[in-house]
This record gives structure tokens, C-alpha cells and sequence, in this order.
């Protein structure tokens, strides 16, 4: 199996209010580069949506980045890369709400979707339930069905609200109900990430997805650009799950 484009991958745009490179260390510039030295076909930018309090893209860089891609794109278009701006959204809302508007819609070739502590959720009441009793539930069973059943139905009305084509990591931060989950992705056209740096989703989510015919990316989410195209973990765990690999919409 070969990965032709790495559909995530973070810049020093992701960096919230700090230092530029204190989260994610390399240029667009730089992970742009590294995806052409390795061959790939494809790269997406996708920085951490703006709500994120240290990570997330300042709203007014957008553009920049935007700018900055076309530039690139002058450039390695011709040499056989192709380069999107994407978005890894946060979910902020039990109600499905990300962090986007239109404005940033617009921007976007490609918007991506994940669940990450530190995001402002859309209420007080909505933080406490998203980033708090969550992580009771998770580690210590706390109403343990009822809250998974929740966080798992905001994913739904996420993707049923917003045009999201990647759920990223999915159950790296949040316990989800995956079947329920993949069976909605599958009926939206929306993919499930095998995410290369966090290991979600697993071998055992895999094997548990073999029946339903939700499609897979397997990402790098890179954070500097020497991490650009590596697949190797993720395409072990696919290997391994012993599901189709046409499954897999960035393999070929
Ligand atoms: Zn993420
Ligand atoms: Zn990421």
C-alpha cells in the first residue's frame, strides 16, 4: 500500500497567541517541500481551528496562508503536487458547532474536524460538559454510555451541519461510540482519520469498522515538516485490521 497525499499536517501557523514554532515548528513553505522531496501527490495544510486557545490559527492569518498556498501551488502544480487548505476544525458545541463561519468556509479546499482540550467552547454549561465531566466519563466511567452517546451525536450533528470531509483522530481525546459514528460518516460521504501520531484510530477500531463501509485517510499530522509523509504506523494498523485497502481514499 503507498500513501500518495498526506491530508493533515499542522505549520507554525498553529500557534494560537505564542511564539510562532512553539507548537508546530515548520513553514508551509518547509511542509510543502518535504511533500515534494517524498514524493506525494497531495498535501493539505490544517492548521488548528481559531478557537483553540494555544494552538488554534489566528482568524486574521487565514488569508495569508490562503495567499501563500496559491503561491506555492504556481510553483509545484506543474511538478506534479497539488496543495489544499484545510482546517482541523474543533467541535465546541454539544449541538455539533465548530469553529468556523463562512468567511473561513469560503478559504477553505477542504475542512477537517477533531476534538481538542482547550478549545472555547460555545457556552460555559457546553465546556463543562465537553471538556470536563467528558474526561471523567472516560477515565473513571462517569455516566460512562450516556455522556459517549452525547459527544458521538455532536460529532453527527457536526457533520450533518458543515461540509467535513475528515474526522480526525477520532476517539484519541473523547470516548465515541464508533459504529454509530462510522455509520453516519458513511451515509455523509464524511472519512474516518487513521492518524499516524496518535494512533486513533486503532487496530481494534478497525477490526470493529470492518462491516461498515465508512472510507479511511491515513494522515500524518505532522507538526514539523520532516514529519510531512509519515504514514508508517498508520499503514501498519491498516495492514494489520485486514480491511480493503481501496478503503483507504489517499492509498493506492
Ligand atoms: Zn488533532
Ligand atoms: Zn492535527
Amino acid at each position: 500500500m503507498k500513501i500518495t497525499g498526506d491530508f493533515h499536517t499542522h505549520t507554525i501557523y498553529s500557534c494560537g497567541y505564542l511564539l510562532k514554532g512553539l507548537h508546530a515548528k515548520s513553514t508551509i513553505e518547509e511542509n510543502v517541500k518535504s511533500a515534494f522531496d517524498k514524493g506525494l501527490k497531495t498535501i493539505v495544510i490544517s492548521e488548528h481551528g481559531a478557537s483553540h486557545y494555544l494552538y488554534g490559527v489566528r482568524k486574521k492569518n487565514l488569508i495569508k496562508i490562503r495567499n501563500e498556498i496559491d503561491r506555492l501551488n504556481e510553483i509545484y502544480s506543474e511538478k506534479g503536487l497539488f496543495i489544499m487548505m484545510g482546517l482541523e476544525s474543533n467541535l465546541i458545541g454539544l449541538d455539533g458547532q465548530i469553529d468556523v463561519d463562512d468567511d473561513i468556509l469560503k478559504m477553505l479546499d477542504i475542512l477537517l474536524m477533531g476534538f481538542h482540550y482547550g478549545s472555547t467552547p460555545k457556552s460555559f454549561k457546553e465546556g463543562i460538559d465537553l471538556y470536563f465531566i467528558s474526561q471523567l466519563s472516560r477515565k473513571h466511567g462517569y455516566r460512562e454510555d450516556e455522556i459517549t452517546e452525547a459527544i458521538t451525536e455532536s460529532y453527527v450533528r457536526a457533520i450533518k451541519k458543515y461540509p467535513i470531509k475528515i474526522i480526525t483522530h477520532p476517539g484519541a481525546k473523547v470516548k465515541l461510540n464508533l459504529l454509530k459514528l462510522a455509520k453516519e460518516a458513511e451515509k455523509k460521504d464524511v472519512a474516518l482519520e487513521v492518524n499516524s501520531r496518535h494512533g486513533n484510530l486503532s487496530l481494534d477500531d478497525l477490526k470493529m469498522l470492518k462491516d461498515i463501509n465508512v472510507k479511511f485517510y491515513i494522515n500524518s499530522d505532522a507538526h514539523k515538516a520532516s514529519e510531512v509523509g509519515n504514514f508508517k504506523k498508520g499503514i501498519e494498523t491498516f495492514l494489520l485490521s485486514g480491511l480493503d485497502i481501496n478503503r483507504v481514499i489517499n492509498a493506492i
